[in-house]
């Protein structure tokens, strides 16, 4: 299947609408006199070069291989896996600390869940620097601004806090239970995984059309708007209301129609918040959907992260609401073409 892109960059819209940036004083900071939230929002740094703006790149975006992205995921999600079914096979069944107390696991799931995105963080970056962004020869990703980096880190934890317990919740968790890696580490579990994202990308998409369209919801969801050029960590950068709605009714909803156990979720959240990271991060590159891609290319319903970054340029005027795929903007006619990535 085809990934060459070409550049219709010419064609984009024009920017002199953007705003003046918010002050984003505390990254200039020595690293010494930063407060413990400017620490953590640190994490979401990357290269100087993403926040200055570059010449323009003749050259299109090139079409990342997605299969070292699969590489990268599994080896990446399943260690906590792999410790915790090696614990229930190691440690005797008379041991008192054989099976895993739901506090434990949470704890455990919790921490690992933010070693992930800390080392998925650090991996986009990475991209980040080598490809450019979007966009970036007109202007360069936005830094936290100095007011939101409180409220930043405590939407971090609040999603990992939320994200780690739903999981185990709606997972129905059961202490004498180990991991069946056989089971888990599966291509069913990756059909099943599909099938979740799809339901709760039909969830988001209607709560998320409704948030541009309706004037009260919109006041909910333009903090996640102040940025046009977002960075991996900002996606979950929300007002109290959003967080609430995203973080646990959407995926309550999708788990309704695609019930998952709680080692699923677990691969299934890792896979969920790489998505929303890497589709902040404005990677210039054809980089598309780790898991749906093939499945919806054919129907012109892929997504990739251009898709999603143009919506934040966008800002009210929305377009490009799905952020798993984009059936329903195909649907619904909510499409905004691309600008740099044209798939041929
Ligand atoms: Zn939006
Ligand atoms: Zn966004």
């Amino acid at each position: 299947m085809s990934t060459t892109v070409t550049s219709t960059q010419s064609e984009i819209r024009p920017s002199a609408a953007y705003k003046l940036r918010a002050t984003a004083k505390w990254v200039e900071k020595p690293f010494w006199k930063r407060n413990p939230f400017e620490h953590l929002a640190a994490i979401d740094l990357a290269s100087k070069k993403c926040y200055e703006v570059q010449p323009k790149n003749p050259n299109a975006p090139p079409a990342h291989n997605v299969w070292w992205e699969r590489l990268w995921l599994s080896l990446a999600i399943p260690p906590p896996l792999i410790f915790h079914a090696l614990w229930y096979y190691f440690v005797p069944e008379t041991n008192y600390y054989h099976t895993w107390h739901p506090g434990a696991a949470y704890a455990f799931y919790a921490i690992s869940f933010l070693i992930y995105t800390i080392v998925m963080v650090k991996h986009i970056h990475y991209y980040m620097d080598y490809y450019g962004t979007f966009d970036e020869d007109k202007r360069p990703r936005d830094y936290v601004p100095d007011m939101l980096v409180t409220r930043l880190v405590l939407s971090v934890v609040v999603y990992m806090l939320a994200r780690t317990g739903g999981g185990l919740l709606l997972g129905g968790y059961n202490r004498n239970e180990s991991p069946s890696l056989g089971h888990t580490i599966s291509w069913f579990v990756l059909i099943k995984i599909a099938g979740w994202l799809i339901a709760l990308d039909f969830f988001f998409y209607c709560y998320h059309r409704a948030c541009h369209m309706v004037p009260f919801l919109w006041k909910v969801h333009s903090l996640h708007h102040c940025t046009k050029h977002p960075t991996p960590i900002q996606s979950i950068l929300a007002g109290d209301i959003q967080e609430v709605i995203e973080v646990f009714l959407v995926p309550l909803a999708a788990s309704l129609v695609v019930p998952l156990t709680t080692h699923e979720f677990w691969i299934a959240q890792c896979i969920l918040i790489y998505i929303e990271a890497t589709g902040h991060s404005g990677i210039r590159a054809y980089w598309p959907h780790c898991i749906l891609n093939e499945v919806l290319q054919p129907f012109g319903m892929e997504l990739c992260i251009e898709d999603h970054d143009l919506h934040h340029r966008l800002g009210k005027s929305g377009m490009n609401y799905g952020k798993q795929t984009r059936i329903f903007d195909r649907i619904f006619g909510t499409i905004s073409e691309r600008v740099e990535c044209v798939q041929k």
